[in-house]
């Protein structure tokens, strides 16, 4: 096969052309190859050319994918998968709850044939992040955001046309909005099938378009949406907001919202699941004689017995001091990793007190932790 050539080259345009940009150098390339008109040998071939560039750059999402991959990306082999890669760490602190916004891989894409056709057709799933705190995640909330949605304008239906005798069927394509040839080439019959060059795939055209959304069809609104943020959620979750994504082409339903969660850390507190981790000091003598302490929990302070004997790295529970499950099940743990601390600030008063002790400590009748540590070694 020939070195495929760049989409925004075949168009003549540039990278950053607008949507009306792209349609008008299609167009007139459309009309310009259009096998019917152009008689040249390749021009068949750069109809079919022109057709393909366009299709993949009328799409947000397929050009998108195109600026990012380029033709690696085009055939599904590379790249898909969106959002999932990277970007994560680059949002950790703005103020903002959004810091990241963009349309994301769902769609995929479709079939070339389903792309062409003009039957009504669901948007694209959408994906913004929110980054929440540490204790809204394990006590969940609910947040109002303010999101842009793009919805069916009201006065036309969607039709785009001013009334509905002002719509009437394409001609060009009779309503199919594809066009199909059948060349005789060297190799045989050839169907080459294209987005119709006259209504640009709808299958109609409009006398007189909609004053209210200059025959968008749409109009994008400002909207607010309640979101319910569950108790016990965890970073990476996804939460669904019905019909707030890409508006949907042909009459379909707009796509899906998702947002996903980033739940930022907390400085003492540590998840794992729904059981919540917390390192704790222990004097050595409260470690040897055993306490009772005031154990900071999610839920507030928890009086928690230290058992004497106590040793550095001890994990003791606090039985559904944890996070709730967010499918309902168990409440999880708060589990306690004792650090055993050596004060060094004594008074003189607790030096003759330890002083007496270690004299005790090294009594010949008793053997002391360092003794029965060297006897392994004799
Ligand atoms: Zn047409
Ligand atoms: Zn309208």
């Amino acid at each position: 096969m020939a070195e495929k050539r760049d989409y925004y080259e075949i168009l003549g345009i540039s990278r950053g052309a607008s949507e009306d940009e792209i349609k008008k150098a299609f167009r007139k390339l459309a009309k310009k190859y259009h096998p019917d008109v152009n008689k040249e040998p390749d021009a068949a071939e750069k109809f079919k050319e022109v057709n393909e560039a366009y299709e993949v750059l009328s799409d947000p999402q397929k050009r998108q994918t195109y600026d990012q991959f380029g033709f690696a990306g085009m055939d599904g082999s590379a790249g898909f998968g969106g959002f999932s890669s990277g970007g994560f760490d680059d949002f950790g602190d703005l103020g903002d709850i959004f810091s990241s916004m963009f349309g994301s891989g769902f769609g995929g894409f479709g079939s070339r044939t389903s792309r062409r056709s003009n039957a009504p057709r669901k948007g694209a799933d959408k994906l913004m992040r929110m980054t929440i705190s540490f204790m809204e995640a394990c006590f969940g909330k609910t947040e109002t955001i303010n999101i842009s949605v793009d919805e069916t304008c009201k006065y036309c239906n969607g039709s785009g046309a001013n009334s509905p005798s002002d719509v009437e069927t394409c001609s060009t394509c009779r309503g199919s909005g594809v066009t199909v040839r059948t060349q005789r080439t060297p190799l045989g019959m050839m169907q080459t099938q294209g987005v119709c060059p006259d209504c640009g795939g709808t299958g109609k055209k409009i006398r007189k378009v909609c004053p209210h959304c200059q025959g968008r069809g749409y109009s994008t609104n400002r909207t607010s949406v309640e979101l319910k943020i569950p108790a016990g959620i965890s970073s990476g979750q996804q939460l669904r907001i019905a019909g707030k994504g890409e508006r949907g082409e042909n009459g379909g339903p707009n796509g899906d919202l998702y947002i996903e969660i980033y739940v930022r850390e907390h400085d003492k507190f540590v998840r794992d699941g729904k059981d919540i981790l917390l390192e704790i000091p222990v004097s050595a003598v409260d470690a040897t004689l055993g306490t009772t302490v005031d154990v900071p929990t999610i839920h507030g302070d928890v009086s928690m017995k230290i058992p004497a004997g106590t040793q550095d790295g001890s994990r003791l529970r606090l039985k559904n001091k944890g996070v709730v499950d967010i499918r309902g099940g168990k409440q999880g743990d708060q589990i306690c990793t004792v650090r055993i601390r050596i004060d060094k600030n004594l008074n003189s008063k607790e030096k003759e007190l330890y002083k007496q002790l270690q004299k005790l400590q090294s009594d010949p009748g008793k053997e002391n932790i360092w003794q029965r540590f060297k006897r392994q070694f004799s």
